[in-house]
């Protein structure tokens, strides 16, 4: 009974919020500076080198959207984990570089974020232009939303926009802190990724069905929580499922699991009992390693000293049966360790089956591994949609509004 009173208490409806966007005609942005923190926060190799341009190319719409429409454009984007300090390799230099290149125009990099050397080449931009300020998470004022960081980032625009859905779950100044100060919108993709995930969540088209898995239960108990109320089936992959198991006493043998979280994934399971769908076979293998020895074994079942890393052939079956009889399909988490191609099968064949779904359901997928699970299996662009956001997915699929989108109805709401 208590169980059930606390759980309530994790289900804030997420509104169908109206963000102010750059598609509001009223918004006229010819000759202005349009200062905008992009989500280009692309994966560079130790030279600095970017390795993978999908985020740039997520970019590209607000980019292009607010050039045609005459703005002078001053980008802000965060790359990589600096922390707080100037790390060549994790310059925007790069990311300017790549971005010039698919746009055909020059992307001027600049070698800071804030200051007046910055705000006197913006000062003579003309419009269409565009420069890239520095990595914001270069000075350590961003991850803690330094307050006279932020006045500075606000004073390189006349506009703010955001577009890095990636970031808005982030207390940081280029996310929440610069929007107190400047007329504030939401680009083309952070109001598309707000759009398709509210409305699969508060209008799922039946029977709605979640796929998660990854490593740990901790990280997605207030998702399981939030969408247990509203999904018809919550499946569970990944190692996830071995603290499932031990919660019920069963032998996982050396598998990955949390011990502390058992009694909460109990719980979990009292509560959503016949919703939540657990793999009944597990590939276990007797090392981390892509050829240890393997067998198919029953997943509560596992021997001692074996350890399960990917779904066995009949949950693989029983898990795809459910996603072809869905009509909205979200998922989030592989479901084993698809970095080892001998444990990467049930992962894929998952990806196979939402991704065939999709145009009969809403199929939409998102985190890091998922993403580049989808993309080995050369599935990329097979969904209805692709988040670009791990753990900004993860909270708004939990129920919570992120700081970064808060900040933009506030600064509706005040205008
Ligand atoms: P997460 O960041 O929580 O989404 O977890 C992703 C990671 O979970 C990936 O690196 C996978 O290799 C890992 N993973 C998935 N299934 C298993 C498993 N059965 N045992 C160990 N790690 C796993």
């Amino acid at each position: 009974m208590a169980a059930k009173t606390i759980y309530t208490l994790f289900f804030p409806a997420i509104a169908m919020v109206k963000l102010p966007s750059i598609r509001d005609k009223n918004l006229d942005v010819s000759g202005k500076v349009v200062l905008v923190r992009t989500g280009m926060d692309v994966p560079k190799d130790d030279a600095g080198n970017v390795t993978d341009d999908s985020r740039i190319v997520e970019a590209l719409p607000t980019i292009e959207c607010l050039l045609k429409r005459d703005a002078k454009l001053v980008l802000m984007a965060k790359v990589g984990r600096p922390g707080g300090k100037v790390v060549p390799s994790l310059s925007v230099k790069q990311v300017a570089s790549r971005l010039s290149e698919l746009l055909k125009k020059e992307v001027k990099p600049l070698g800071d974020c804030i200051g007046e050397e910055v705000r006197s080449v913006i000062r003579q931009m003309s419009a269409g232009d565009v420069v890239f300020l520095e990595n914001v998470l270069f000075n350590p004022g961003e991850d803690v939303n330094d307050d006279v960081f932020a006045q500075e980032l606000a004073k390189n625009g006349e506009i703010y926009v955001n577009d890095a859905f990636s970031s808005s779950h982030r207390n940081q100044a280029s996310i929440v802190g610069v929007p107190k100060y400047l007329p504030s919108y939401s680009g083309l993709l952070l109001e598309k990724e707000v759009k398709a995930l509210s409305a699969a969540l508060e209008k799922p088209r039946r029977p709605f069905v979640v796929v998660l898995g990854g490593a740990k239960v901790s990280d997605k108990i207030g998702v399981i929580r939030n969408l247990g109320l509203k999904a018809d089936k919550i499946i569970i992959g990944g190692a996830m499922m071995f603290t499932f198991y031990r919660s019920r006493g069963f032998a996982v043998g050396s598998s990955k699991f949390e011990a502390d979280k058992a009694s909460l994934a109990d719980d979990l399971l009292n509560e959503f009992e016949g919703k939540i769908v657990l793999p009944v076979d597990v590939v276990a293998a007797d090392r981390f390693e892509n050829d240890a020895n393997s067998q198919v074994v029953a997943a509560s079942e596992i021997p001692a000293g074996w350890r399960g890393l990917d779904i066995g052939p009949e949950s693989v079956r029983r898990f795809c049966k459910e996603i072809s009889e869905a009509a909205t399909i979200i998922w989030n988490g592989p479901m084993g360790v698809f970095e080892l191609g001998n444990f990467a099968g049930g992962t894929l064949a998952v990806a196979k089956a939402i991704s065939e779904m999709t145009g009969k359901a809403t199929t939409i997928i998102g985190g890091g591994d998922t993403i580049s699970a989808v993309d080995k299996a050369g599935l990329k662009g097979k969904f209805s949609h692709s988040s670009t956001g791990g753990g900004a997915m993860l909270e708004l699929l939990e129920g919570k509004e992120l700081p970064g989108i808060a900040a933009l109805l506030k600064n509706k709401a005040e205008s």
